[in-house]
């Protein structure tokens, strides 16, 4: 079986956030490969605590990427700082076409197209891809999954970073399908009587208050915060209410632009411009969502640039909706250059931290390997882009950990799923399997 076809059966999809199914990208043909380790999330250290524990899982992953892909090179992007884990991998590339391509520690590093730009200086294409440009790019935990899938392991395990208002922040391996609760229980709790869940990280994260939510394939860590801190009050609002304070205080200074990485590489997105539209909502929308078109939801526009404390991310994302959801495409007239000021206008990791009242929450989060096998787990029949897996399996079957519980149809887009423990199949449902041990 080709490497793609066991990637296929494995089940394995980006597990930096984006979900994208492997295989895909293993039967593609380029010039270079590159290894996203940047981990730029304030308070999360998955990454690198992964590249610690499993540098020669992640090294033989991505050199059987490597060989399949037929690419020249490859590059590791890692943060500078992270010198135990840069030395951890570069003892396992030994006379490899493998090299480090060293970042900053800056926000947002490890967006692909900084990451494609920093290892090539190859600038992705308008609403490209990096196969666009030769490039394939993969997170470090998708190369360790790789590297299973050659030996037949499937994806039923997810590594985990938990962080923030935490007993014991800590960084480990859990079954997908594990609730959040039981993880929190697992640290010793939260260190806030009340508390809310950035599940993803508080810049691209999504705020939560369901401790029943499970993890899935995509799932990059949690970070728990007090309920009064100012990123759960700033976040615990409808986007009515986003939109009406922005329309009545956004005084067009355009910083939120200014500051904006995709916008500083040469990219047409202008948030202030995609405000108007809040302004002029019945006659500006089609006009200024354009702007949005390009944007990556990063949040550095809202967290951090703009100085009336308004929402122009949540703008870009409606705005992107709308042009969706109204067939509009927007194609960039004016030429692709990185802005002259680009690099001065980086934001440092620390200062962006202190802008988001996070420091007293910056702690290690060492690797630990405990967590007990939980009683029940609750599987997503989609966790990845996509359509759903169709079950194969029946309410009242036994099933081991490992075996194929939901597959995907020949040349659909999607990803296999297995069991992440041993038990009963309890409950079928068309978003998800209950699996509980008995
Ligand atoms: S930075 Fe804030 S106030 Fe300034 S244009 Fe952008 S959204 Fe408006
Ligand atoms: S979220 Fe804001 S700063 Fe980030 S890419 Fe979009 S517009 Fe630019």
């Amino acid at each position: 079986m080709s490497l793609p076809e066991k990637i296929l059966k494995a089940g394995v999809v980006g597990a930096g956030g984006a979900g994208f199914p492997t295989h895909i990208k293993a039967r593609s043909k380029v010039e270079f490969i590159l290894a996203n380790g940047a981990e730029c999330e304030p308070l999360l250290h998955k990454d690198y605590e992964i590249m610690l524990k499993h540098p020669a899982e992640i090294v033989e992953g991505m050199k059987l990427m490597h060989a399949a892909v037929e690419a020249k090179k490859g590059y590791f992007g890692i943060k500078s700082k992270n010198a135990a884990a840069i030395s951890a991998i570069q003892n396992e590339l030994n006379g490899s076409d493998i090299e480090m391509s060293y970042l900053g520690d800056f926000y947002p590093s490890g967006d692909e197209y900084e990451l494609v730009y920093n290892a090539t200086k190859r600038l992705i294409p308008p609403k490209g891809l990096p196969l666009d440009v030769g490039c394939v790019v993969n997170n470090v935990e998708t190369f360790l999954n790789i590297a299973n899938a050659a030996k037949d392991i499937p994806v039923t395990e997810k590594f985990v970073c938990i962080a923030g208002a935490i007993r014991e922040p800590s960084s480990f391996f859990v079954p997908v399908g594990t609730r959040f609760g039981d993880i929190i229980d697992f640290l010793g709790g939260s260190t806030a009587n009340d508390f809310g869940i950035f599940d993803g990280g508080t810049m691209m994260g999504r705020l939560t208050f369901n401790l029943d939510e499970v993890v899935t394939k995509t799932t990059a860590g949690l970070i728990l915060l007090p309920k009064e801190h100012y990123l759960i009050q700033r976040m615990d609002r409808n986007m009515q209410s986003m939109n009406r304070i922005g329309k009545s205080a956004c005084d067009q200074c355009s910083y939120c632009t200014e500051f904006c990485p995709r916008y500083l590489l040469g990219y047409d997105v202008q948030p202030h411009k995609v405000m108007r539209s809040l302004e002029f909502s019945t006659t500006g929308e089609k006009v200024w969502n354009q702007y949005a078109d390009l944007c990556c939801s990063c949040g550095l526009c809202s967290l951090y640039a703009c100085p009336e404390d308004l929402y122009p991310r949540e703008a870009c994302d409606q705005g992107k909706d709308y042009m969706k959801e109204n067939n509009i495409v927007f194609e960039q007239t004016k030429p692709l250059r990185v802005h002259p000021i680009k690099e001065g206008r980086k934001v440092p990791l620390k200062q962006l931290m202190k802008r988001m009242k996070l420091e007293s929450y910056e702690n290690p989060t060492p690797f630990r390997s405990d967590f007990p096998a939980p009683q029940k787990v609750k599987i997503k029949l989609k966790q990845h882009v996509g359509v759903p897996a169709d079950p194969v399996v029946s309410e009242g079957d036994g099933v081991k950990k490992n075996d194929l519980i939901a597959e995907i149809q020949d040349g659909k887009l999607g990803a296999n799923i297995h069991a992440s423990i041993d038990g009963i199949i309890t409950k079928i449902d068309k978003e998800f399997i209950i699996i509980e041990h008995r």
